[in-house]
């Protein structure tokens, strides 16, 4: 077998190999596309009541096995356990929102003269998922399940180092009843089983969260198709402090070392009111040092490794040797680990202050009043997230309206509820996942006039 055909599934925090996992070859996504185009019609064909019930059913089987699951991703991603088992619930807990959306997928009726219009939201066919490795189970639910509560079929394709979570939801949902191959998971590298399905004819939406540079790939090539796409992509998320914050929460650094900074919404750019900059200098100096940096599985631990060797490096090449910064620990030995990070002499406009680093590495800026924190904050490609600091309600207000993101959170550092609308503005994104809308995006609508006009006289 060459290395095109398997996957290699590495522990990050011990280098050993957790699993080998066949990868998908072209023809393997045809087939499964096939399939899912045959498993979808009888899906769509079922009363929404009892595809709701299905899912329920699929739910209650996640959640019996949330333990495993959330073991299955510290060990395929090196996530802390505290993190895996929130990640598990939360795959739980969104499909049973999302089959209550299977009920109310609601059309509309609109006064038009001449007869009845109404409209239906209906199930586009296949949906193809791509997913990246540093949320595998959540990522992967963000895009499966609202479809599949749509009418739709998925086919999933994990990221390459990450596949064992995605797969055990596969099993999860055959045993609690879903029909055969209607939601497929097929590990595969992205430039050939990524590709098959975003070239496919069959599949009729794609959902991808990565890179955006992948990602623009994957819309030019839904393009020649004229294929929708969701995209959910990089982020350079600020966490705007104003003097008068509580600093010990609005600093709190975990907003950026969460999942070892491998967040698309964390908050790397840390703007404080130069006021308070040496305050915030001090307390960040202590808190980086008391991170407890190990072993994942042990449940004291606060931030594990990074995912790979490839990664660690991309993080490194951010922070030279000498760099003036402030530091935390991390092990030695086998283990892809890089210790907790703030930059303090970075410039705004400096590759460590605009690039997506996707580690535990901020850098930390000054601002001088209002309008500049604005003009800072808004001074990126990217639009995903951030987070404003203020006792001031009015100022709050005119920040977070004035911030071009999609998630923002004033004096909390939260950005995702599987209740609410998650995606990016510019360069992080396009169109929306999760919240009240979610099935939507898995629709077509459809409108029909009904002529109310009697047999001409
Ligand atoms: P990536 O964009 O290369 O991969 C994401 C997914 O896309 C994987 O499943 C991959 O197999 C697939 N893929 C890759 N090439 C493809 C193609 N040509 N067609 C279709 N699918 C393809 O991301 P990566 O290499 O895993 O990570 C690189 C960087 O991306 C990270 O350092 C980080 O900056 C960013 N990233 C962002 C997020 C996010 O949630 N926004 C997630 C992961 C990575």
């Amino acid at each position: 077998m060459s290395d095109a055909d398997e996957l290699q599934v590495l522990n990050p925090a011990t280098e050993e190999v957790v699993a080998t996992v066949p990868a998908a070859s072209e023809q393997d996504v045809a087939a499964a596309v096939a399939r899912a185009v045959r498993a979808q019609t009888g899906w769509a064909a079922l009363a929404p009541a009892d595809r709701a019930r299905l899912l329920r059913r699929f739910a209650d089987t996640v959640d019996a096995h949330t333990e495993e699951l959330a073991r299955l991703e510290v060990r395929e991603a090196g996530h802390t356990l505290g993190n895996a088992r929130w990640e598990a619930g939360n795959a739980r807990d969104l499909l049973h929102y999302a089959a209550g959306g299977a009920e109310r997928l609601l059309g509309r009726q609109i006064p038009v003269p001449g007869g009845w219009d109404v409209t239906f939201q209906e199930p586009l066919g296949v949906v193809g998922v791509i997913a990246p490795w540093n949320f595998p189970m959540p990522i992967a639910a963000w895009g499966s399940f609202p479809a599949l509560a749509a009418g739709n079929a998925v086919v999933l394709k994990p990221a390459e180092t990450t596949p064992l979570t995605a797969l055990r939801l596969a099993e999860l949902a055959l045993a609690a009843g879903l029909p055969e191959h209607l939601f497929q998971v097929l590990p595969g590298h992205g430039h050939i089983a990524g590709r098959a399905l975003v070239d496919h004819p069959d599949v009729a939406k794609i959902v991808f969260t990565g890179s955006t540079r992948t990602g623009r790939e994957v819309m030019e090539r839904c393009a020649r198709l004229v294929k929708p796409v969701t995209l959910e992509l990089g982020g350079k998320s600020p966490n705007v402090v104003f003097a008068d914050a509580d600093l010990r929460t609005a600093l709190d650094p975990f907003s950026f070392l969460d999942n070892s900074g491998q967040d698309c919404c964390a908050r790397t750019r840390i703007l404080v009111q130069e006021t308070v900059l040496d305050e915030a200098r001090a307390f960040l100096a202590d808190a980086l040092a008391a991170v407890v940096v190990g072993d994942p599985a042990d449940g004291k631990t606060q931030m594990g490794p990074l995912i790979s060797a490839a990664q660690r490096d991309r993080v490194r090449s951010y922070v030279p040797d000498g760099a003036p910064a402030l530091r935390g620990g991390a092990p030695d030995g086998p283990g892809f680990w890089f210790p907790p990070t703030v930059l303090t002499g970075e410039r705004h406009d400096s590759p460590a202050a605009r690039e997506e680093i996707f580690g535990p590495v901020a850098v930390l800026l000054p601002f001088t009043d209002e309008q500049d924190a604005i003009r800072l904050a808004n001074d990126t490609p990217y639009g995903l997230s951030g987070s404003v600091w203020t006792r001031d309600l009015g100022r709050a207000l005119r920040v977070s309206q004035a911030v071009r993101a999609g998630n923002l959170s004033v004096n909390s550092h939260s950005s995702v509820r599987y209740w609410t609308p998650f995606g990016g503005y510019r360069q992080s994104g396009l169109g929306r996942e999760l919240g009240p809308d979610a099935l939507t995006a898995f629709t077509e609508t459809k409108n029909v006039f009904i002529s109310t006009e009697g047999p001409a006289q």
